[in-house]
């Protein structure tokens, strides 16, 4: 079994980012600005906002975090989205997710210009995306296919089944995987809550990606000897033993499944990391206009 290594790729990632930095700053180039809103006091929010902020910080990027109010109008982050999107200065932004209740956060997705859309969740990305054309790809789903790319792992003429079909993990993954680009061409099995016997599809998996957000509920009975498992899930789950009270979770049983695997990422320490790089990048991809000119 091989573990894949979210700290090490994602570290090869952001230091590769780092160096093209690096020129632009040398060659008086713009230095690449990503902008973050964040709306309320979340926990884990508050979490993945600030290991964005710091990744900006070790690559060289400038960030800006706002903050607003979890009583924050619908009205008042539109304008700010409006003020991101008319910044010249700013390459890229994201408004963290979940937001609280009274915002529609499609409306909200939808209001950020999809070449500011460094997330990659405006309908013109996904559309873009699904379509094989130059776009941003969600960070998750990206920071998984550049870790099958790092450890240069077979896809082609594989089973790829991936279970959960939310709009920024399981679906643009499934989409992703039955591409013809490199590190895709599977054949695809997308699962959902209302798959009947999830285990029988499970267990024909040559790579299973799992994002459904319950803690362990993969077991070593679901999964192919042999298989690749890419595990997505983070769930806080109570633990005395630790300062903060909890543990972090990922979907799959990890003491059970990985000597069942070929290739496993550990949660912590996996997808979570490539997900941040992917933000990165693609934050880097707005600044150098690759993708809009
Ligand atoms: P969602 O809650 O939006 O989607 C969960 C999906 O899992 C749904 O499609 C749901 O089916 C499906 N599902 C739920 N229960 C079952 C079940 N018993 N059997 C089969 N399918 C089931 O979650 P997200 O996609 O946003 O996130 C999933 C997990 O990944 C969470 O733990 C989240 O914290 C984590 N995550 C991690 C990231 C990272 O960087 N590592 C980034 C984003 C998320 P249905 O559609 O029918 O309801």
């Amino acid at each position: 079994m091989i573990l894949l290594d979210g700290k090490k790729i994602s570290a090869e990632v952001k230091a590769e980012i780092k160096i093209e930095v690096d020129q632009l700053r040398a060659s008086g180039g713009k230095i690449p600005h990503l902008a973050a809103v964040l709306v309320g006091t979340d926990g884990a929010s508050e979490t993945y906002v600030g290991s964005k902020v710091r990744s900006c910080e070790e690559v060289g990027f400038r960030s800006t975090l706002i903050r607003m109010e979890a009583s924050t109008t619908e009205d008042e982050l539109m304008q700010v989205i409006e003020g991101l999107n008319n910044d010249i200065d700013v390459d890229g932004f994201i408004v963290q997710l979940p937001l609280p209740k009274h915002i529609n956060e499609e409306k909200v997705t939808q209001a950020i210009l999809p070449n500011k859309d460094v997330d990659g969740f405006h309908p013109v990305n996904v559309g873009r995306m699904t379509l094989g054309q130059p776009s941003y790809i969600s960070a998750t789903p990206y920071g998984i296919v550049q870790m099958l790319e790092k450890y240069n792992i077979e896809t082609a003429g594989k089973h790829c089944v991936v279970v959960g079909r939310s709009n920024i993990v399981g679906r643009p993954m499934s989409i992703l995987m039955s591409q013809t680009t490199a590190f895709s061409n599977c054949t695809v099995t997308l699962c959902h809550s209302r798959t009947k016997d999830l285990a029988s599809f499970t267990r024909m998996a040559d790579i299973l990606i799992v994002a459904l957000g319950k803690a362990e509920f993969v077991t070593a009975d679901m999964v192919k000897d042999g298989a690749v498992v890419i595990d997505v899930g983070i769930t806080r789950v109570a633990d005395a033993t630790k300062k903060s009270g909890y543990a972090i979770k990922g979907d799959v049983n990890f003491e059970q499944v990985a000597p069942k695997c070929s290739y496993i990422t550990p949660v912590p320490g996996g997808v979570g990391l490539m997900t941040v790089a992917s933000l990165m990048k693609n934050t880097l991809l707005s600044a150098k206009k690759v993708i809009y000119k």
